[in-house]
């Protein structure tokens, strides 16, 4: 069996940084459209506009991520919709911090319900708790002191292997297109029918943080790094993708690539791990330790009434301290 390193890196010098220094990147300062417009064929299934159809707008991301900027000219509209269902897991795999994320959609904030109380945004930094019932509620407890607020909260159901297909597809459209033929693999499993082969495949994780950054994403930003090709990065998959929108941070490593195919005969894999998805934990401010949430997405059963804690810390309105409103 192959065994796997998971290696937090922060700061300058971090293995992380010396290891993966290649990139595409997609930052909202203005829209960006990746792909050809004249001549439209589909990056997934292959098919060009004899063959199928381009009427839809097709997102590199989706839109709850508060993505109003990347679109893409190589999805058709068939497989627009199909990645749509996956991304229904990746809405529901974040839960109640879409709705922390503050982010409007296309169906304006996302509301949250639990046992004791509703939740939803009302502009960008800020939460409405509504109908909050005290004897009903043991899953968020607020510290006033130091403004934060400790969640437990059963999460909505969601498809571990949807979600993470729905990541991956965001990688394959940032590949340029000279790379992208190394990918076949990866657009054969993300089309085919999810498959438990992969249970002990240590590619199917997302490593996340929620909450703990300095600043809130308003609108998604997504960084595909690529490896330095060199001795020490020999066991480091060739790509990972990061991505971040509200409060939410995640990191995935993508599969099935020709780059990769060493890796399966290796000993170790080695998964470095950025900054933006670290936990520093302090001891009397001092950093004494880092953590990383790795969450698997292997499995095909669908995932439901799962338990999920977290502290956020963002202004609370009036309307949380006074359960009359
Ligand atoms: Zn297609």
């Amino acid at each position: 069996m192959t065994n796997v390193k998971i290696i937090p890196s922060i700061g300058k010098d971090s293995l992380f940084v010396k290891a993966y220094n290649g990139y595409y990147i997609l930052t909202p300062e203005k829209k960006i459209f990746l792909g050809n417009k004249k001549d439209r064929t589909c990056r997934f299934c292959g098919k060009n506009s004899n063959e199928t159809s381009f009427k839809m707008k097709a997102h590199i991301m989706p839109e709850f991520m508060g993505n109003k900027k990347y679109f893409s000219y190589f999805e058709c509209d068939t497989c627009n919709q199909y990645f749509g269902q996956l991304e229904d897991s990746l809405f529901n795999f974040a839960g109640i911090f879409n709705t922390f994320s503050t982010i409007k959609g296309k169906k304006g904030y996302p509301k949250f319900k639990t046992k004791g109380s509703d939740f939803q945004a009302k502009e960008f930094g800020t939460i409405v708790q509504k109908n909050h019932d005290p004897k009903n509620e043991d899953s968020f407890i607020y510290n006033e002191k130091n403004g934060r607020m400790n969640i437990n909260v059963t999460m909505p159901a969601y498809v571990p292997q949807d979600v993470y297909k729905a990541l991956v597809k965001i990688a394959l459209c940032m590949l340029p297109d000279d790379e992208f033929p190394e990918y076949s693999n990866t657009v054969n499993w993300l089309m085919s029918e999810n498959s438990s082969e992969h249970e002990n495949n240590p590619f199917f994780n997302v490593f996340r943080k929620i909450g703990g950054n300095p600043t809130m994403f308003p609108e998604p930003i997504a960084v595909l790094l690529r490896k330095k090709n060199c001795k020490n990065t020999h066991k480091m998959p060739y790509y990972t993708l990061l991505l971040s929108y509200g409060i939410i941070s995640y990191q995935i490593f993508i599969p099935f690539n020709d780059y990769d195919s060493h890796l399966v005969n290796e000993d170790e894999i080695i998964f470095p791990i950025q900054e933006r998805v670290v936990d520093k934990i302090y001891v009397d401010s001092k950093l004494s330790e880092l953590g990383v949430d790795k969450v698997s997405l292997s499995s095909i059963e669908k995932k439901k009434n799962e338990k999920h804690k977290a502290s956020v810390g963002f202004k609370i309105t009036e309307d949380y301290r006074d359960p009359d409103k």
